[in-house]
């Protein structure tokens, strides 16, 4: 975790963002698994939390970074010609050249992005006017009403910017769009509080019921998280939760029972639960960001979803009204309610 800690602060961190609005690493349209119907997720830069199988490292420092692409650089040397702090400069290697990119010299500053003519070069992370947002959401509108879907607000956890992030669904739900918000809950409750009005979905995530391997792993409290677990429920908003399932961490038989045991007083509450087995997906962006050795995931296999069903059977047998192995589906629905519907 230090190891991890320390690259983040020292690894090719850029520019200090301002601390209430987030940088955008993207605005992804026609999801179908970050709550019902067809959805625009918007992924903010920045996450509390430090989970080390994460598949979306790139939003996890709130700080504006660089993917370098090694095997598109042709060892030009453009990018090293315009960086001023020596973070991006020419070495050699077996094929002739190549850019070496030193991410503690680097300032964000996104001039080597903008003459790398090879695409060797990307910039993570964007700003992004809350109009050009509310525009690019609003030009879906019309799936959002036919699928009942919406917009989430992702990350990285938008509860780091919580006044952007209340303003942002705000301007969204005047737009009669119906909005999601996908976070790890780990907040003070006055932070989420205002956001209950504003949000028709959340989407929290418990990593583990074991709180010892919940703050040495993850790096932060358990107990913080099931609080607002539980206010959030007994204020009557919908909470949908994820359950990722991560092999060597949460996935023993006493790993499903707490979180049976632990649901079941709300089951009928819930609006549903995600067991989402741990992918490889995110893999290569550790190597794109340069924090390819903070990877401790590398060659841990995948868990077939079958292994699953039967921690799902006994979530289902509490009494959760929806339960999937992987993540809702577009289309999915409540049982008696229409998409989008509160409840
Ligand atoms: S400008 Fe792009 S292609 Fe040229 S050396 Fe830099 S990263 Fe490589
Ligand atoms: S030119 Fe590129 S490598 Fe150099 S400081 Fe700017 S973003 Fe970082």
């Amino acid at each position: 975790m230090e190891t991890f800690a320390a690259n983040l602060d020292a690894g090719g961190l850029a520019r200090e963002a301002d601390k209430s609005i987030p940088l955008i690493t993207e605005i992804q349209r026609f999801c179908l698994q970050d709550g019902p119907g067809i959805r625009t997720t918007i992924f903010m830069k920045g996450c509390p939390l430090h989970c080390p199988w994460c598949h979306n490292p790139e939003t996890q420092s709130r700080k504006r970074e660089i993917y370098f692409y090694a095997d598109k650089c042709t060892g030009c040397g453009r990018c090293a010609q315009v960086c001023t702090t020596g973070a991006s400069r020419i070495v050699k290697n077996a094929g002739g050249q190549i850019c070496a990119v030193d991410r503690s010299k680097c300032l964000g500053c996104m001039k080597c992005v903008e003459v790398c003519l090879s695409e060797a070069r990307g910039a993570v992370g964007r700003e992004h006017s809350m109009e050009e947002i509310v525009k690019e959401a609003v030009a879906d509108l019309p799936f959002f009403k036919q699928s009942g879907g919406g917009v989430t607000l992702s990350g990285g956890d938008p509860l780091l910017f919580p006044e952007f992030s209340l303003r942002l669904a705000s301007r969204l739900k005047r737009e009669g769009i119906h909005v999601g918000m996908e976070t790890s809950c780990f907040a003070p409750w006055k932070v989420i509080l205002p956001l209950l009005g504003a949000i028709d979905l959340f989407l929290v995530d418990i990593k583990s019921m074991d709180a010892e391997k919940h703050q040495s792993v993850v790096g932060f409290p358990l107990e913080p998280i099931l609080k607002n677990i539980r206010a959030l429920i007994m204020s009557e908003a919908n909470v949908r939760l994820h359950l990722p399932i991560v092999p060597g961490f949460n996935n023993s038989s006493d790993d499903f029972q707490a979180y049976v045991e632990f649901l079941r007083p709300f089951s009928g509450r819930l609006t549903g639960v995600d067991i989402l087995p741990y992918h490889v997906y995110g893999e290569r962006k550790y190597e794109f960001l340069g924090r390819k050795e903070t990877y401790r995931y590398k060659g841990i296999k995948e868990i077939p979803p079958r292994e699953l069903v039967p921690f799902a059977k006994a979530l289902a047998e509490c009494g959760i009204i929806q339960v999937s192995i992987g993540g809702m589906v577009g289309m999915g629905t409540q049982r008696g309610l229409k998409p989008g519907e509160r409840r």
